[in-house]
């Protein structure tokens, strides 16, 4: 005996309960996640911080929507999600001029060493300034989704892997653990495991590409002043920004991996060390813990979400790259403003009750989905 929904999604890292919450009271919704708590692959590893100026110009627009939305539900918190840190790239001239754009203006090196004291000043000859970015509290945020899809009668169902996945009658059959579940639209949350959910559901794969990138919070010397931004080589080489009293880096690798529980290979983040420790006057004295996450990311780059073209109810959620928290509300916005309206979906539209959006309101998705259309905003073959 299955269960009956409109949306069922798979998968409970950020961008399956921020598409929960903001699904939550609309529609009758179940999140499937295969871990025993929500959250534990990449969108537990993430380094937290919401750079408007960072990855290619859809991004940044969603980036600037999520940080209004987080902004605004904010006020309603006890604990905010988001504190102001300002995002400082270093190097050398021609790399810091090709990012230095919009959100990211040049500074002067003596800018950057007072902002940054800790920098050896001829470890770097340019820098740049984005002071609209961010830092998140990412373990908030997800709770607070958790909290409001839950009151909006979302069921979320933890460790249950999805493992069969087909279609009957106008909409699918899932199987996950021991219980079926029916609904009208499945939403691919999957991670780094998108590509093989497709597959299961006997949808064609986008190719997919999860990367490896680790980081880890060690001890110094020399603690970062809290205001210090978090600073990154312009190369993407590394970064580093403070963290409590100790300081969070990055080797920033950009390896391929299969779909996995990554973890950190070995001499990885002792290169770093050694590095930072010449470039930097902060004084690493030992590496507190570490940890590598999977981003996964598209051909171009930019993530997928729409209906598939071909498979009926079928709803990409996915290669969010590096860039799941700070598009995360921007892209729940979106995503479920075309869930609702049946959108892009291949054949007939599923019926969903009440719809979320009145014909004629210009809602927030629908804007962003008008100003998105010219951006390949659907999915790519
Ligand atoms: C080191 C590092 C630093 C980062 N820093 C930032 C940052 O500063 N800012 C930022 O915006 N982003 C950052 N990111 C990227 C961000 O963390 C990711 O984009 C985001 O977490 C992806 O979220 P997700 O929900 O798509 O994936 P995930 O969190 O991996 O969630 C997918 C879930 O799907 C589940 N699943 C898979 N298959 C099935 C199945 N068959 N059945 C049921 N469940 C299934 C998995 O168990 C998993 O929990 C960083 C990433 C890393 C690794």
């Amino acid at each position: 005996m299955s269960a009956h929904y409109d949306v069922v999604i798979v998968g409970g890292g950020i961008a399956g309960l921020s598409l929960a919450s903001t699904l939550a009271g609309h529609c009758r919704v179940a999140l499937i996640e295969a871990e025993q708590t929500l959250a534990y692959h990449t969108s537990a590893r993430s380094a937290r911080q919401l750079i408007p100026s960072y990855g290619p110009p859809v991004v940044q627009e969603l980036t600037v929507q999520t940080l209004d939305l987080i902004a605004a539900q904010d006020a309603e918190r006890p604990e905010p999600v988001l504190t102001p840190r300002s995002f400082m790239l270093i190097g050398d001239d021609a790399t810091v001029r090709a990012e230095a754009s919009g959100h990211m203006r040049r500074i002067t090196h003596a800018e950057a060493l007072d902002l940054c004291p800790a920098l050896v000043p001829d470890s770097f000859s340019a820098a740049g300034l984005d002071t609209g970015s961010f830092a998140c509290n990412a373990p908030v945020l997800l709770e607070d989704h958790r909290r409001r899809a839950e009151a909006g009668g979302v069921d979320i169902i933890t460790g249950a892997r999805v493992h069969s996945a087909q279609r009957l009658g106008t909409g699918w059959e899932l199987g996950a653990g021991q219980e079926g579940f029916q609904s009208a639209v499945v939403v691919n949350a999957a991670g780094a495991w998108a590509d093989e959910l497709a597959v299961l559901s006997g949808v064609e794969k986008l190719g997919l590409q999860p990367y490896r990138r680790t980081a880890a919070i060690v001890d110094v010397e020399n603690p970062l002043p809290e205001a210090c931004p978090m600073v990154a080589a312009a190369d993407d080489s590394f970064y580093f920004r403070p963290d409590g009293g100790q300081v969070l880096i990055s080797p920033a690798e950009h390896v391929p991996s299969g779909p996995e529980d990554a973890q950190p290979y070995p001499g990885d983040v002792e290169r770093l060390v050694a590095r930072l420790n010449t470039i930097t006057t902060l004084g690493i004295r030992n590496v507190r813990t570490a940890w590598t996450g999977l981003r996964t990311e598209a051909a171009d780059g930019v993530p997928v979400v729409g209906f598939d073209a071909e498979a009926t109810g079928f709803f990409w959620l996915a290669g969010q790259g590096g860039y799941g928290f700070q598009t995360s509300s921007g892209v729940a916005e979106l995503a479920a403003g075309l869930i609702l309206a049946g959108q892009g979906s291949a054949g007939a539209a599923p019926a969903m009750s009440p719809p979320v959006f009145p014909a004629g309101d210009a809602s927030p998705a629908s804007r962003t989905a008008e100003a998105l259309a010219a951006t390949r905003w659907s999915i790519r073959r």
